[in-house]
């Protein structure tokens, strides 16, 4: 390409002797054949019918282009039915394409139906008519109406994914439609400006227009996929991670299933073993009365410890059970002091075993308050527990137990010296199934808060100033 000289002026009218449109036509038309196969290239993993349609009509139109720029060098039939067929077919592949992309397919018979028609009237008005005017309107007329119907489904496209590509692709070849129409309104206008050599500043501005949808429109078409690409992996990432949560959840449901199980196991021994234990006690009753009248006086000693031992089976037993039992919420009037005292004799061995020294402070007079028992010794259950099993690895293991009364309200606290919550899990502690242990549920605390919430009161849990955890319950207290 020369440089520029204009020649005249008037908007088409403008000559512009020194730019060399066929070599213009010709870059134009090379950038067209291989921008697509750079791009199905590109897209060798997500090669689809889209992509070969695509690639195909830019191959295509890019032939056009060349044979165009061509036209003094090659046969007649090729520069212009050849090529302008080639034009046709080329976009109209890429409609087809576009169409694929929104699952609109359109079947190809009606594409070589098209093209034929299409180089039938073109001939027509080339070898038998001998109009340039016609024939200029017939090919470039019938390609900018294609052209405007590829941005549509460009802007389609974009709605659809939401996609920034598509709608560059749109946008520029929405240029290049109108920039075809524009010269085609311009011969209708001036027949002497037929003719797709023929230098003006239309033309040139639809080379330049063809150039950029040559770049843009490819580069749209890659981003379209490498869009959708990436939203795939995203979505897959999200099925992932709820497969991952819903793999946790089962876990944990199935740990509940078992802790539910032993649950039942442990209220049918109860039961069983209260029945023997009970006559254990009436045995022992008559044989401590025999041995007293018999003037057996040590065995009496013995027998009477069997029974105060079997008693004592008798009543952890039964508080097991009724804690276990599930039933409706029975709000009576309850004593703290009394509910801290019954979760310590179920808990007394086990706080013995890991070594752990609590200290009480109960009232006196009790604090009472109104509320289920059951549902107030699972709270108690449940902090308690937390705050043993926060003290392991502490050379002294210390628990701390408080109960006070302030206005209406009752007060109970169990601090411990353990480490403590760290600001990440302070953040989410009273979440459902949230938890730093291994074979924790996580469930705890926030069932202990809504039991709490239940009972008109409230559950918080902080760091100790002394250190360690402090669970605070407050409920309102009776009279
Ligand atoms: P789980 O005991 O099954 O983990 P919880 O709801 O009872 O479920 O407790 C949730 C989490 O709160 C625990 O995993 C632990 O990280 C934290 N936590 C509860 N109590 C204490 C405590 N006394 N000291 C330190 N962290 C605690």
């Amino acid at each position: 390409m020369g440089s520029m000289v204009i020649g005249q002026t008037g908007w088409g009218c403008v000559h512009l002797t020194s730019f060399h449109l066929p070599t213009a036509y010709f870059i134009a038309g090379l950038l067209y054949l291989l921008m697509p196969l750079g791009v199905w290239l590109l897209l060798s993993k997500q090669r689809s019918t889209t992509v070969h349609l695509w690639c195909a009509g830019g191959v295509i139109f890019g032939t056009s282009l060349v044979l165009l720029g061509s036209r003094t060098h090659l046969p007649d039939w090729a520069t212009h039915v050849g090529a302008n067929t080639c034009l046709f077919l080329g976009v109209a592949l890429r409609v087809v394409a576009l169409r694929h992309a929104l699952h609109k397919p359109l079947r190809l018979g009606w594409l070589l139906v098209g093209s034929v028609l299409f180089a039938l009237g073109y001939e027509y008005c080339h070898s038998v008519l001998h109009n340039e005017q016609l024939r200029y309107i017939w090919g470039s007329g019938i390609t900018a109406a294609l052209v405007l119907r590829l941005a549509w489904l460009g802007f389609a496209i974009g709605r659809q994914d939401n996609s920034p590509s598509a709608r560059w692709l749109a946008s520029v070849y929405l240029a290049l439609g109108l920039v075809l129409s524009l010269r085609s309104v311009v011969v209708v206008l001036d027949g002497s400006r037929a003719g797709a050599l023929n230098d003006d500043v239309l033309t040139m501005l639809l080379v330049f227009v063809g150039v950029m949808s040559a770049i843009v429109g490819n580069i749209g078409f890659m981003g379209i996929f490498l869009e959708r690409l990436t939203r795939q992996a995203g979505q897959m990432a999200l099925v992932q991670a709820r497969n991952e949560e819903s793999a946790r959840l089962s876990h944990q449901i199935a740990q509940l299933d078992r802790r539910r199980s032993v649950g039942e196991i442990a209220a049918s021994l109860a039961h069983e073993l209260s029945q023997p234990l009970t006559n254990i006690y009436l045995i022992t009753e008559r044989a401590h009365l025999e041995a007293e009248n018999t003037g057996a006086t040590s065995v009496s000693k013995y027998l009477h410890d069997v029974q105060r031992n079997t008693q004592k089976a008798v009543d952890i037993l039964n508080r097991i059970r009724q804690f276990i039992q599930s039933k409706e919420s029975q709000f009576e009037r309850v004593s703290l002091n009394r509910v801290v005292k019954d979760v310590m004799d179920l808990l007394n061995d086990w706080i013995q075993k890991e070594a752990v020294d609590v200290s009480m402070h109960l009232p006196t007079p009790a604090v009472f308050v109104m509320g289920d028992p059951v549902q107030l010794s699972q709270i108690l259950m449940n902090i308690c527990r937390n705050a043993v099993q926060a003290t392991q690895g502490q050379a002294y293991r210390h628990i701390d137990i408080r109960i006070w009364r302030e206005a209406d309200r009752a007060h109970l606290t169990v601090a411990d010296n353990g480490m403590g919550l760290t600001p990440e899990v302070l953040s989410q502690v009273s979440t459902a199934f949230f938890s730093t242990k291994s074979d924790g549920l996580g469930v705890g605390l926030s069932i202990s808060k809504s039991i709490a919430t239940h009972h008109g009161g409230s559950l918080t849990i902080g760091n100790a100033s002394q250190g360690g955890a402090e669970v605070h319950l407050t409920l309102p207290a009776l009279a």
